[in-house]
């Protein structure tokens, strides 16, 4: 255990320190340098602050000539080597990323000694916003969220990359509230070995909250894509029930009940959630290949066994901020 919690502690220092790496904020207009793809390059107009992550900060920019919006993600051109290698990541699989439920990754450049990222603008904030402001959110609408989440699931698992931070922190909300997974800095890049059988990633990351169990284990074989599916099991526990399954004091607790599969529902007089839906979640959060594949989880009787809105229901019962 002990050298374990030593890799944790020092990871813990080492994001406590990158609060001090943020960038100083953006003049009112940045320039995007000419590149091949824009000769006269481009100019934006930086608007108010989305967000601060780790070592990011996010702005809403506004690109001059047509007046679109996107989010700019800013970090500072010199960072400390790790913050560097986490950013690198994020850029090189990030960029890759195509599907309607993935955060658009549309350009980067550099500028006044940082690097600005353009992204898809999200301006509902995240599941998790969105589940603090209303306490829980209804079945329907888990629903509708996990089709979305599987999707994508499904699409980068189709090409290899395995997201290995899902949280509702994570997935940011877009005018018409659908789900975009974003933060690609812990992505692993799956690579086929000579005899086709994947490699498997070994590296301790992850969220304490969502980390899978197998992740954990001592003497470890590594982990592979179904750690997104577990993540997504401890994502619909916490939509429905409002928290996080084996959210505990310490990070050790957490632990022990993650590898236990130690957690209560809530009471039912308190709060009802359908047989079905814990049934899923259930199945969600087994040994990594008992997991259900995102084609599975959809198929799953919970999806019809009751209503689901539309985006357009979406869009109009819980949108904070009106569309353009
Ligand atoms: P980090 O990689 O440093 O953790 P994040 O990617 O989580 O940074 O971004 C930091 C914050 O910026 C987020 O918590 C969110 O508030 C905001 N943000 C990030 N991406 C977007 C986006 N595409 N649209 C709107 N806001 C965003």
């Amino acid at each position: 255990q002990r050298p374990r919690q030593n890799e944790l502690k020092s990871k813990a220092t080492a994001m406590t320190k990158a609060g001090k790496e943020h960038p100083p904020p953006p003049p009112a207009e940045v320039y995007e340098p000419p590149s091949s793809d824009r000769k006269d390059g481009a100019t934006y107009t930086v608007g108010k602050m989305l967000g601060k992550g780790g070592f990011a900060v996010c702005y809403d920019g506004k690109l001059a000539p047509t007046r679109e919006r996107y989010a700019l993600k800013i970090v500072k051109s010199q960072m400390p080597s790790k913050m560097e290698q986490k950013f690198q990541t994020e850029l090189q699989i990030h960029s890759k990323m195509r599907n309607q439920n993935i955060v658009q990754f549309l350009r980067a450049f550099a500028f006044d000694n940082c690097t600005y990222l353009v992204l898809e603008l999200c301006p509902n904030g995240s599941l998790m916003d969105m589940v603090k402001r209303r306490k829980g959110v209804t079945e329907g609408e888990v629903r509708f969220y996990t089709i979305q989440i599987s999707g994508a699931i499904k699409y980068m698992h189709s090409k290899g990359v395995i997201h290995r931070d899902l949280k509702m922190g994570n997935i940011f909300l877009d005018r018409h509230m659908n789900a975009k997974i974003g933060d690609f800095g812990l992505a692993a890049l799956l690579v086929t070995g000579k005899d086709m059988q994947t490699i498997r990633r070994t590296t301790l990351c992850g969220t304490p909250n969502y980390i899978a169990p197998e992740i954990l284990q001592k003497g470890r074989q590594g982990h592979d894509h179904m750690v997104d599916i577990w993540s997504l099991g401890i994502i619909l526990f916490a939509m429905l029930a409002g928290k996080p399954p084996f959210q505990s004091s310490t990070t050790d607790e957490i632990y022990r009940r993650a590898r236990e599969r130690d957690y209560e529902w809530p009471e039912p007089s308190k709060k009802y959630i359908s047989p079905e839906a814990k049934d899923l979640v259930a199945n969600m959060l087994q040994e990594a290949d008992r997991r259900p594949h995102p084609d599975e989880i959809v198929q799953h009787k919970w999806f019809s066994t009751g209503y689901m809105p539309t985006t357009a229901d979406m869009n109009s019962n819980l949108r904070e901020f009106p569309p353009e």
